[in-house]
């Protein structure tokens, strides 16, 4: 069957009706009323929320119905789009411009021509050849139908265990049932999270040394503190090795330190990669990451093929490098753009920041831009950071907590690099507007200036993310040299804290002169060797370094104080 055009139209394909697909068609129709728009999914919906599916496991999000964010109906009637569900894109003909469409259902084959086609395929789980990896019980969380599937799983067992236990007569309590969540990164973490609220016993194994991959491993630490705190046994530094079933049917999850841990369920999150299965069959160019090669404007090495979304690679847009970022704001975005350009618009995407954020047990990680160890792997030295604790708004107005936060910038100019922050409130705001820095190109002179949003429940006069720019400021300005605690070894090693403070956390290397008592007691300290200053956060040690500064010490901030040393759980109030 010819895909039919209303008028003598463009004939656009889109091949993934979910996150970049969807997008791209919709605001294509805005833009084009006679193009001939037809979008092919594989699967069973189109355009739902895969980002809520953790939350639907969970129960926090009831009803699938709620993660169906528009249905082939609408796209049908609002946007008169042609929408086949079911219908896999299996092999592009560029000679031809066709695309062969299968029926998953009859297994029938179509072929449909194009003028313009678009790519938004997404990414595939990464499932190793593990051994048992097959076995029942073993799920993924991708689409709707692998939600289900594990609703399922987890009513079936717990209608078996509850049963169980009435027969038995023994216990009254439902006992907990166990899981293991393979994989530290964003998708393994709300799953993980949402399984602790069903009641599950839940251990996360990761291969690294650190949950949260895109941010550094001392403020992944405190995350880690915090999900332990809330019940998430953690197994760091141990890879899985394969699945074995027990008589009982329960699973055990063995790993490559030799440890077997039981479950009842267990969620595979180990990382995507990109679906190149269809662009390959039409020579298009994959990138080094693996991904679909793109230009800026979306467009593939074959001037009608255009693809978004998790399917390809991106250009960092601090680094510029290539890279892969699997999220939805950048998916629809794209899709915007390709639809932009396809319409004869100009549109170009500027690349990637990977803007992310994950909620956990009231907690919240959230991050933007270049972290330090990438800037680490690719030989970057031309940068500085900082650590900060600011409340998430004035300390005066009930219900204030702090916020953890890193900021990269260059040393050379001054241009805000990325950011990383933990809290348990407002940690979004600040991150959302660091990003938004980023991307403009800001400095840490202009986060100084930044006029936010202030009154007592929401911020401080000088907020967070202005205290970050002062902070930076002033570490390039020369006001207070900076160091890192693990740059203390030599040093003469000034605490400035209160006396009580230090019987909750010592630094037995430290010479103790409260604030205070500094400036009367300036003959206690040696005038040949760098001080390095540090309090419980870091604004004390900063005030004691502009003192010795001017009385001609040699003196340097530890950024962060106490707080950094150990990126302590004692940072979380809940
Ligand atoms: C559980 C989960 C939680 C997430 N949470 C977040 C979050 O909180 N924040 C965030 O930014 N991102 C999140 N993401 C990532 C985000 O959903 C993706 O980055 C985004 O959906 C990518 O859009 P896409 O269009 O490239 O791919 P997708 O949205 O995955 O859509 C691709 C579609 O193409 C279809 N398809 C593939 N090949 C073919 C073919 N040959 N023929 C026909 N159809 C085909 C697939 O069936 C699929 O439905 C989450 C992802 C998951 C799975």
């Amino acid at each position: 069957m010819e895909l039919k055009s209303k008028t003598a139209g463009m004939r656009v394909i889109i091949v993934g009706g979910v996150a970049g697909g969807a997008s791209c068609a919709a605001r294509l129709r805005r833009l084009d009323e006679n193009a001939a728009i037809l979008m092919v999914e594989r699967g069973p919906y189109v355009s739902y929320a895969n980002c809520g599916l953790p939350y639907h496991i969970g129960g926090v999000i009831e009803k699938e119905a709620s993660l169906m964010v528009a249905d082939e109906h609408t796209f049908r009637s609002q946007f008169a789009i042609d929408v086949r569900t079911g219908c896999e894109a299996i092999k592009i003909s560029p000679g031809t411009k066709t695309v062969d469409l299968r029926s998953v259902a009859t297994g029938e084959v179509t072929t449909e021509p194009y003028d313009k086609l678009v790519l938004s395929p997404g990414a595939s789980s990464i499932r190793p050849l593990l051994p048992g990896i097959d076995l029942p019980g073993i799920f993924e969380v991708r689409t709707v139908p692998d939600a289900r599937a594990i609703r399922e799983w987890i009513e079936r067992g717990s209608t078996f265990l509850a049963g169980m236990h009435r027969y038995s007569g023994f216990q009254t309590v439902r006992p907990k049932t166990r899981a293991v969540v393979v994989g530290g990164g964003f998708i393994g973490l709300e799953t993980a999270e949402n399984l602790i609220h069903r009641g599950f016993d839940v251990t996360l194994v990761e291969m690294g040394d650190q949950i949260l991959a895109p941010i550094d491993a001392e403020m992944a630490r405190i995350a880690e503190g915090y999900l332990e705190r809330h019940g998430l046994r953690l197994a760091l530094n141990d890879g899985v090795a394969g699945f074995e079933q027990g008589d009982s049917g329960a699973l055990k999850v063995l790993t490559q330190s030799g440890k077997v841990h039981p479950a009842d369920i267990v969620i595979l999150a180990i990382g995507v990669r990109p679906d190149t299965a269809l662009a390959k069959t039409a020579g298009l160019e994959i990138g080094q990451c693996g991904g679909i090669r793109v230009d800026e404007h979306m467009r593939t090495n074959n001037p009608d093929i255009f693809a978004v979304g998790d399917a390809i690679e991106v250009k960092d847009f601090v680094t510029g490098e290539w890279s892969l970022v699997a999220l939805a704001g950048p998916a629809n975005r794209q899709g915007r753009i390709a639809a932009d350009v396809i319409a004869g618009r100009n549109s170009r995407f500027r690349g990637t920041q990977g803007t992310a954020i994950i909620g956990f047990f009231g907690g919240v990680a959230a991050w933007t831009g270049v972290s330090e160890k990438t800037l680490k792997r690719i030989g970057d030295t031309d940068y500085e950071k900082i650590y900060l604790y600011p409340n998430s708004h004035a300390g005066y107005y009930p219900g204030a907590r702090p916020i953890a936060m890193k900021v990269l910038f260059r040393k050379s100019d001054g241009r805000l690099l990325g950011a990383q922050a933990l809290g348990e409130d407002m940690v979004d705001k600040r991150i959302s507007a660091l990003a938004m820095a980023v991307q403009l190109g800001a400095t840490i002179y202009d986060l100084e200036e930044s006029e936010l949003c202030y009154a007592p429940p929401f911020g401080s006069a000088k907020d967070p993310v202005n205290f970050a720019g002062m902070i930076a400021a002033d570490v390039l300005r020369g006001d207070m040299p900076l160091s890192h605690w693990d740059a203390t070894a030599t040093g003469f090693l000034l605490d400035v804290r209160e006396p009580a403070e230090l019987a909750v956390e010592d630094e037995p290397r430290a010479v103790n002169i409260p604030i205070g008592q500094l400036r009367a007691r300036l003959a206690e300290l040696p005038r040949d060797r760098e001080i390095l200053i540090v309090c419980r956060s870091g604004q004390r040690a900063y005030y004691a370094t502009r003192i010795l500064l001017q009385k001609g010490f040699k003196a340097r901030t530890v950024a962060g104080g106490m707080l950094s040393r150990t990126h302590a759980s004692t940072f979380w109030t809940r």
